[in-house]
């Protein structure tokens, strides 16, 4: 089980097959983000219409609400939100550092406050694993700590209980239908990101994350880092790059030799109003979309884009009706997961690390950061 087979490669760039319980992942894939165990304003059938094939939940936001264990005895994640494909979830450690405001780190585990109702509970890489187990996803992450990218004294030191705490998750995984990755950190840092990649590569686990990046560092410190990283993991392990999926993060991303990626931008986007178009990101509730007969996207082959006009979508924003979220996040999803489905072919014939410059510049405008990545 968890076999990878890489079925073709250029330079770095490489496509390939991750076989998991409940089907083959075909990679690179781009991952919607189901926080609460639903992509916001989509359902299942949605999701399929769209090819999407692995769906991401967040360990955290579970365990607070519903609780895992209610998740466990409503027949795992698959069967509560009736999504039968791959799934991955994270181990929490990204959102009790990013969404507690109070958290208490020690090297045996983290006690933190609820954003929700503000009681006390404490993660430990085991109740991590737990929680994770009780859930079911497919892929699983070990327990980490995510430092601020720019402060290397606090990256070695939540590097090093990173390390501990992955030997920890992969000695309380008792399931054995679940893949667990363990994660690199070192922020910012070549010289920690070297000797984590190399602990975490050492380890055995069936894929490999990397963590810590798109979290407040520059473009150029997320590509030197990957560079640094990507060199030292094995080729015949899944690499995941963590929170990390504008278009233009993906197209560099694939470059480098990612095979994983999640955002929450193409979603947010919808609730925003805003959606990926070839002239660039559009604002839907723009008046020069009043009376535009045309789709989001002439050459997309969504639902939203085969079947509404600009000027529908436009009335539907200005009316505050939910359906606008559903039709821009279904074509903010489709977007992006057929630029992959293009860089799929693209590696398949050879061309990927030719096209790079093209690709990135048609995404261009899409491309911009400015929102968070994560939730
Ligand atoms: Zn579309």
């Amino acid at each position: 089980m968890f076999e990878f087979t890489v079925t073709a490669k250029n330079s770095r760039t490489r496509s390939g097959i991750f076989s998991t319980m409940h089907g083959d992942l075909v990679t690179p894939v781009f991952a919607p983000v189901g926080t609460q165990a639903t992509v916001k304003t989509l359902t299942p059938e949605h999701l399929k219409d769209i090819n999407a094939s692995l769906v991401l939940s967040n360990t955290y936001h579970l365990y607070l609400r519903p609780g895992d264990e209610l998740v466990r005895d409503m027949g795992g994640l698959h069967k509560f939100m009736q999504w039968h494909k791959p799934m991955l979830t994270d181990s929490g450690g990204f959102q009790v550092f990013s969404l507690s405001d109070t958290r208490k780190i020690d090297d045996d585990g983290v006690t933190f406050k609820s954003h929700i109702d503000g009681s006390m509970h404490r993660f430990t890489p085991e109740k991590s694993i737990a929680i994770q187990e009780n859930l079911g996803a497919d892929i699983i992450m070990a327990f980490d700590e995510c430092s601020d990218p720019n402060d290397s004294a606090y990256s070695e030191i939540a590097m090093y209980r990173t390390h501990r705490w992955a030997e920890r998750c992969l000695r309380a995984k008792t399931r054995r239908d679940q893949a667990l990755f363990g994660i690199v950190q070192g922020g910012v840092n070549p010289t920690l990101r070297e000797e984590s990649a190399k602990f975490i590569a050492a380890l055995d686990t069936p894929g490999i994350a990397i963590g810590g990046l798109s979290v407040g560092e520059t473009k150029e410190e997320m590509h030197a880092t990957l560079d640094v990283v990507m060199l030292l993991l094995p080729e015949d392990k899944p690499r995941y790059l963590m929170g990390v999926g504008t278009p233009e993060d993906i197209i560099n991303g694939v470059a480098r030799g990612i095979d994983i990626f999640d955002c929450v931008l193409p979603t947010r986007l919808a609730r925003h109003h805003s959606a990926f178009a070839p002239e660039g990101r559009l604002n839907m509730m723009n008046a020069t979309f009043a009376r535009d007969e045309h789709p989001i996207d002439e050459t997309c082959d969504c639902y939203t884009c085969r079947t509404f006009t600009r000027a529908y979508i436009r009335h539907l924003i200005i009316a505050k009706e939910l359906l606008a979220g559903t039709l821009l996040s279904i074509h903010n999803l489709r977007a992006l997961i057929r630029l992959m489905e293009g860089i799929r072919a693209y590696i398949a014939d050879g061309s990927y690390e030719s096209r790079v410059p093209e690709l990135l510049s048609k995404w261009s405008n899409n491309a911009k950061r400015g929102m968070g990545n994560r939730e």
